[in-house]
């Protein structure tokens, strides 16, 4: 089934606080949000450097007055417009996420923020409270969980093809940064600070997207307890890890590992998510995500391939170019930035009906993430101890 049509009614007005000319992720997310006009970009504060900002803006088609020096003016100045921005997309440093995300809420705007939503639980449940308080949702940019194969995995765990889920073995571990890469590459720079990265480097920036993903293919899987063991190869990066693994139980009897690392030699992406039953397992691996791996025990591995009429329904819903081209990144966070749009406007709408049938990463997925980096890091710290979960 190919869809190429808007879901929502009209563009909904955004802006980008971040994700500036020379950010690492702030194309991924104009190409998703305007790949199919659920979004209109018209307004933004979107580099750190005021005049960076305004002419990167001016660039992308924005009003000169739209450019804003930062969020404050931004949201201040489009709150008093009759045609003001109805959302925004945080792509900033980790340090700035709350503050941001809160004070967007407080401006009634709809809120896509980027992970690690930010520090710590009590600030991702103050988000929750203030996004219940103004009626507006929170997306979280957990981008490879818009892979249609995603939906696949999910529908098949639900369908007890897997039969009792065992094992829950992900791994997201990359070689970039083997070498101390940061003395020279500011994005990573910010990375390696806790003032600006928060409490862990992997963990967050890598390991909740694999959890997200984990939760959204088997959302009966709750963790009970984790011990997590976390090491700085490059010396200068402690506190923080550039490696780390981390072991879960969950409330089912199932056990889980992640590894999380920058560090990888030789290794791209390496984002592995395995999904373990008593009689057979999946695979999806992100640098191949038109495919997902179906192994029975005593059977030839089956090769299941995006776009095609025997997956689940859920899995071709957001198919856009049929089934043997490869679709990719900006698919799977264009599938998501539909989902967020549509929520958007079904919040703003009252339409209940609309919004139970919708999942997409949310200001629950948001907390989980960060909940799941807290636990990792105290058990850390501790000497890499079992820690209760909750
Ligand atoms: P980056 O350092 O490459 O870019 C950051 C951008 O934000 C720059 O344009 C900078 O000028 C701007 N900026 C910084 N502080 C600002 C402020 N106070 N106001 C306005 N603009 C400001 O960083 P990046 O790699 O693009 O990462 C940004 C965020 O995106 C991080 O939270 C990171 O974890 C996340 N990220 C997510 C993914 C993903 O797959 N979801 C991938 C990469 C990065």
């Amino acid at each position: 089934m190919i869809v190429g049509r808007r879901q929502t009614e009209k563009p909904i007005r955004w802006a980008m606080v971040g994700g500036g000319g020379t950010s690492q992720i702030g194309y991924v997310h104009r190409s998703a949000a305007l790949r199919d006009r659920t979004f209109d970009l018209v307004a933004g504060a979107f580099d750190i450097d005021p005049e960076r900002g305004r002419a990167f803006g001016v660039e992308l088609g924005v009003a000169p007055e739209r450019c804003h020096a930062d969020y404050r003016a931004l949201f201040a100045a489009e709150a008093a417009r009759p045609d003001g921005v109805q959302a925004v997309s945080i792509a900033t440093p980790n340090n700035t996420h709350y503050a941001i995300a809160k004070a967007a809420l407080e401006s009634g705007l709809h809120v896509v923020c980027e992970k690690p939503l930010c520090f710590s639980v009590a600030e991702a449940e103050e988000l929750k409270r203030v996004a219940a308080d103004k009626r507006k949702i929170v997306g979280v940019a957990y981008g490879y969980a818009g892979h249609q194969m995603i939906e696949q995995a999910r529908a098949m765990v639900a369908a007890g093809e897997l039969g009792d889920i065992r094992l829950v073995n992900l791994a997201f571990a990359h070689g970039f940064h083997s070498a101390a890469v940061e003395e020279t590459n500011p994005a990573t720079k910010w990375r390696v600070d806790p003032t600006f990265a928060g409490p862990s480097y992997v963990l967050g920036d890598l390991g909740t997207h694999p959890i997200y993903i984990a939760e959204t293919i088997a959302p009966h899987l709750k963790i009970k307890r984790l011990l997590c063991a976390r090491q700085s190869f490059v010396k200068s990066r402690a506190p923080l890890e550039d490696n780390a693994v981390t072991l879960m139980e969950y409330d089912n009897g199932a056990f889980g590992t992640v590894w999380c690392s920058a560090v990888n030699a030789g290794s791209m992406h390496g984002q592995k998510v395995r999904i373990v039953g008593a009689k057979a397992s999946l695979e999806w691996w992100d640098e191949r995500p038109n495919q997902l791996s179906f192994e029975v025990q005593d059977e030839p591995v089956r090769i299941l391939e995006r776009g095609m009429g025997y997956l689940a329904r859920q899995a071709t819903a957001e198919d856009r170019i049929g089934a043997g081209h490869p679709e990719g990144l900006f698919e799977a966070w264009a599938n998501l930035y539909g989902r967020f749009a549509v929520a958007m406007e079904a919040t703003d709408r009252g339409d209940r009906g609309r919004l139970a049938n919708l999942r997409y990463p949310d200001i629950d997925a948001g907390v989980e993430g960060v909940r799941w980096v807290e636990a990792c890091v105290r058990s850390a710290e501790a000497g890499g101890v079992w820690i209760d979960y909750r």
